[in-house]
């Protein structure tokens, strides 16, 4: 592997929803072809087919382009290694695992469900945990092999794993991991629909794209030995192996849960969480610098990032409390022009981007995601319903002196409006909090909303008086 350009991969499985920790394995695949100026290729893995989900590729490259990655091949665009979506390899994998059986290092089975079912069954009463294929058709000869084929006997084709092999591979993360080749099932490599399983297909294609470095979570640890058997068994040069600790819920024992909140990656996104700061979080969930540094752009982490510092543990915590508190952080530091882009498709009916970059600066320290806007800026398009229940019990005279007040000017500014309702307060010897807190119940219905005075001079005089009138019961 030394001296050759370095190649990085993911490939991702279209059964499903992106996962968040897929983008962080994703990132980390990206961000290291990135620093080295190697090239990074999206590989789609659609060889299982009763897993299959309708519309899971095109969603999954659409989330991996919404979080702001690219590849160098792949899907769309192609590349020297094509075609990069392992259905349309189907010839591939045949000639190689023809290349296998001739070789002697895999063959056909032609045992029926039933007959496996069967075989399973009686090694569980046996006390097998990991039940094993038993060989039967491994003592086929080659003529009764031939026959059951020219029959169109359904078959799979397995790989013939050595006995009394040890089955080694160095991991940059987790150092020298070794097994016993009898702990190996004969795995299946060709499917009897001719599809190839993950782990052959995974093989063969990494070593045909020419892949340097395998990136992925350690719950692939135990397929690698597998992986490993194939590569010697072609006789090719096995890849540099990283297995990077797992995602778990934080304070629980388990990987993460919908029970806790978002898991995938598009999900965050949709709750207004923005890609930048997502990346940041996952930036730390297994890697750190040797600073104190906390916020990290995409071009800082490819500066700073490296295998080498990736945590040697088996499972990360995943906070989602600190997550909340970066995206906060993020929609805080957005120019009040980006605010209202990212955020426009969060506001309520009635909101367009010029209003929102008006109010930009009195919302932005107030959400800790972006799905937080429409509650808290929605009474600027719609009168409130007051409870009353909820206002002090001077407010009928705190309203009626904030009236008075407001009543006098058509527009104020911002100044004159907060001194006179001061001189007011302390004129009628009110409560600051208390006043501030029942005009603002009155005109938004609500305890917690934007600064209330810049509030009022946004609404307008007419509209506020209406909406106090309102809650005084003033008829018009
Ligand atoms: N297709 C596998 C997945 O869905 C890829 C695993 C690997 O990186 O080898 O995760």
């Amino acid at each position: 592997m030394a001296g050759k350009k370095v190649r990085t991969r993911m490939a991702p499985s279209p059964t499903g929803e992106y996962h968040i920790g897929h983008i962080r394995t994703l990132l980390y695949n990206w961000a290291f072809a990135k620093k080295i100026k190697g090239d990074f290729i999206l590989r789609i893995e659609d060889t299982d087919r009763e897993r299959y989900v309708e519309g899971a590729t095109e969603r999954i490259l659409e989330v991996i382009k919404s979080y702001g990655f690219d590849w160098d091949e792949g899907p769309e665009i192609g590349g020297p290694y094509e075609p990069y979506f392992q259905s349309k390899r189907l010839e591939i994998y045949q000639k190689y695992s023809q290349e296998l059986i001739d070789k002697g290092a895999a063959y056909h089975c032609f045992c029926s469900e039933d007959r496996l079912a069967k075989m399973r069954e009686e090694q569980k009463t046996r006390g097998i945990v990991s039940t094993k294929y038993d060989r039967f058709c491994l003592k086929l000869t080659k003529d009764e092999v031939v026959k059951n084929l020219e029959n169109k006997l359904p078959y799979v084709i397995r790989m013939k794993v050595p006995d009394n092999k040890v089955v080694s591979f160095n991991d940059i993360i987790s150092d020298k991991i070794s097994v016993s080749s009898n702990e190996i099932d004969d795995q299946v490599l060709i499917k009897s629909d001719g599809f190839p399983t993950y782990h052959f297909a995974v093989v063969v294609d990494d070593h045909l794209m020419k892949i340097t470095h395998i990136m992925r979570g350690n719950d692939w640890i135990p397929s690698t030995p597998k992986h490993v058997l194939l590569y010697q068994s072609f006789g090719w040069e096995l890849p540099y192996f990283a297995h990077i600790p797992n995602l778990k819920e934080m304070g629980a024992e388990k990987k993460l849960s919908k029970r806790y909140g978002a898991v995938g990656a598009k999900e965050f996104l949709d709750e207004g969480y923005l890609p930048a700061a997502v990346l940041n979080y996952l930036m730390f969930l297994g890697w750190s610098p040797d600073t104190e540094k906390e916020i990290y752009t995409l071009e800082e982490f490819v500066k700073d990032f490296s295998i080498e510092k990736i945590h040697k543990t088996d499972l990360v915590s995943f906070d989602r409390k600190k997550l909340l508190w970066m995206n906060g952080q993020y929609i805080q530091k957005l120019t009040d022009e980006n605010f209202a882009e990212v955020s426009l498709k969060f506001a309520p009916e009635g909101i367009d981007k010029k209003f929102l970059i008006k109010i930009a600066s009195l919302v932005k320290s107030r959400l800790k995601t972006l799905s937080e806007l429409k509650d808290l800026i929605e009474f600027f398009v719609k009168k409130p319903k007051v409870d009353k229940k909820i206002l002090g019990e001077s407010w009928e005279k705190h309203l009626r002196s904030a009236k008075s007040i407001i009543e006098k000017e058509d527009s104020w500014s911002l100044e004159d409006l907060n001194d006179n309702l001061m001189k007011e307060i302390e004129e009628k010897g009110f409560k600051t909090g208390k006043f501030f807190m029942d005009l603002r119940i009155a005109i938004t219905g609500k305890k917690e909303t934007p600064p209330i005075n810049d509030s009022i001079i946004i609404l307008g005089k007419d509209e506020v008086i209406e909406r106090l009138n309102s809650v005084l019961s003033i008829k018009p």
